[in-house]
């Protein structure tokens, strides 16, 4: 089974789409990487995800991408004595760190990491930005604020501190308790939430090690303004549009989302464009002419995926939604303006490249001159799948790994199809393996030409240096 698209698809799974039957029909439409949200659900809830997922893979022999996105440093209100508030503009109201149910007046706000860093001036968001308090006296357990912007103010409801870098850690415990379930579950992508910071992405990648890959959700202004930083520390980026526009006008988010994708084409990082993509299909059995619209500008801007949030997970449609993903990206991709986009916007690798770089980039005019059907990689890390999809090839990657888990993870890659193989040992084996493989995946026909490309020796990660065309 194969998928006719380059694009890729990430849906998030909930309680609208968890059990065994919906899970296959989201595959079937057209889902590469499910996405778990470490946000709600329970550790029971996620197990037997994962267990239908593992699942569904061993049934249908598709490596199947499992990405655990864990809550991050989200801030929340406390309680209020009548569960709501009305704030009205020009009022004063102050936050402390009592715990005692709060009031028109005051509320608790149970985080001194935010007091230690508040200034005069600075801007508190509640509510997804629906309300705005402007701060005007602070100190190391309180803030005295005016409502800049108000309206009603129910308990529990978020935080956003846009201006200001907060001494958050990027995993707080209860991160770290559902890291460690991900991990144990087998998850192959984390997202971090509110990455601040590329010392965030380090201190992350130092619990998990090479457990899983990494996926930095962008939804800071502080992460933005060191963007090409926290891409290299990555393994793939999340344009997390959702509450970057909370923490910036949404006007500015556009620029944004394409300054992300080009940056993370630059540098080799798979990209995932993410938020309401077709939001109103929560309710409604077809999209809006805008979201059809948004999900096509991604997939113009070269994104490696767009993805589904409550559209999958909590919705009315949810196999819907991807059937309709799935067919806004064909149709894309099938648009003679497409290729044309896509090139203009490629960088190509500068001089003093390696060897791997200069490997790729022959690749992708090889492809080109012979128009080749499609470009076989032999991978054992994933890393030179990854190198070629940079390129955006006009044909196919199909990736034979040996490694299950970099099979799995490159679900997220642009035009990429992995196949699980035996490892191949014998240099001599290479052309004829990949030329099998390509007809049987159906990526190739007899007479057709493919590029191979290889690291040798086999097995040592990093050493793509051989190339070799070869007519099926
Ligand atoms: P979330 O992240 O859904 O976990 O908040 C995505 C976003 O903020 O856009
Ligand atoms: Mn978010």
């Amino acid at each position: 089974m194969r998928r006719t698209r380059n694009a890729k698809i990430v849906a998030t799974l909930g309680p609208a789409s968890s059990d065994r039957d919906t899970v296959r029909r989201l595959f079937l439409a057209g889902v590469d990487v499910f996405r778990l949200n470490f946000s709600h659900g329970s550790a029971d809830d996620h197990r037997a995800r994962f267990a239908i997922l593992r699942e569904l893979e061993k049934e249908t022999g598709r490596p199947i991408g499992i990405l655990a996105d864990l809550q991050g440093p989200k801030l929340r209100v406390g309680t209020f004595s009548e569960g709501s508030v009305m704030l009205t503009e020009g009022q004063a109201f102050r936050l402390d760190l009592d715990p005692a149910p709060g009031n028109a007046q005051r509320a608790g706000l149970p985080h001194p990491e935010i007091f230690a860093a508040l200034v005069p001036g600075a801007e508190l968001l509640l509510d997804d930005g629906r309300l705005r308090l402007v701060v005007e006296r602070c100190g190391s357990d309180f803030a005295e604020t005016r409502v800049a912007v108000g309206g009603k103010l129910s308990e529990r409801k978020g935080v956003n501190v846009p201006g200001v870098v907060l001494p958050l850690t990027a995993l707080t415990a209860k991160d770290r308790r559902d890291l460690a379930l991900a991990l144990e579950l087998g998850a192959d992508w984390i997202a971090l939430s509110f990455v601040q910071r590329p010392e965030d992405v380090a201190e992350a990648r130092e619990l998990i090690g090479d457990r899983a890959a990494i996926v930095s959700k962008l939804e800071k202004p502080s992460a933005v303004e060191r963007l090409d930083e926290i891409v290299a520390l990555s393994d793939a980026v999340m344009v997390a549009r959702g509450d970057l526009g909370v923490e910036l006008p949404a006007e500015r988010v556009p620029a944004i989302q394409k300054r992300i994708v080009r940056s993370c084409r630059r540098l080799g990082r798979p990209v995932i464009v993410a938020t309401q993509m077709l939001e109103s299909m929560v309710d409604s059995p077809v999209p809006t002419r805008a979201e059809a619209s948004d999900v096509a500008t991604a997939i113009y801007d070269g994104a490696d995926a767009v993805m589904l949030s409550a559209e999958s997970a909590s919705g009315k449609f949810p196999v819907e939604a991807v059937t309709m993903m799935n067919r806004i990206i064909e149709q894309v991709e099938g648009d003679p303006q497409y290729r044309q986009l896509i090139d203009a916007s490629h960088t190509s690798a500068r001089p003093g490249g390696d060897v791997a770089e200069a490997v790729c980039c022959a690749m992708r005019r090889a492809v080109s001159l012979l128009q080749a059907a499609a470009i076989v990689c032999y991978t054992s890390s994933g890393h030179t799948s990854l190198r070629a999809a940079r390129e955006r090839p006009e044909c196919p990657v199909l990736s034979l790994t040996p490694n299950l888990a970099a099979a799995r993870r490159l679900a997220l890659a642009w035009g990429v199809h992995s196949v699980h193989i035996p490892d191949v040992t014998d240099v001599n084996q290479v052309a004829e393996v990949a030329c099998d493989i390509a007809r049987r995946e159906h990526f190739a026909q007899a007479g057709q030409t493919i590029v191979t490309i290889a690291g040798m020796p086999f097995g040592t990660p990093g050493t793509t240096n051989l190339m070799r065309i070869a007519t099926v």
